[in-house]
């Protein structure tokens, strides 16, 4: 059920929960009870769980304890005879 924001003229603004097909214009404050007018609002995204979240939290997390890294690069095989590349033309390419 979303959240809606509704404006007291005498208090201030408050949100309440209504089904979509059901949201009113009009409810009563939950202070002094007078009518509250429905405003437009942004609406509030959660980040939680987006990547751009997990990238921060990662961060921020590996900023007090760093990781433990185990190899240079993940997801490739160290040792010797990995070919970086497939095409004999570069066997011929000067090496350093
Ligand atoms: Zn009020």
């Amino acid at each position: 059920m979303p959240i809606y924001e509704f404006r007291c003229e005498i208090c201030a603004r408050f949100e309440q929960n209504h089904p979509m097909d059901l949201v009113p214009d009009l409810v009563d404050c939950p202070t002094c009870l007078a009518p509250a007018r429905r405003v437009m609002s942004a609406p509030h995204l959660s980040a939680a769980g987006s990547a751009a979240f997990r990238l921060v939290e990662k961060t921020s997390r590996s900023a007090a304890e760093p990781e433990v890294v185990q190899s240079t690069h993940p997801g490739r095989r160290s040792g010797r005879g990995t070919p970086v590349t497939a095409n004999p033309l570069h066997r011929k390419l000067p090496r350093p």
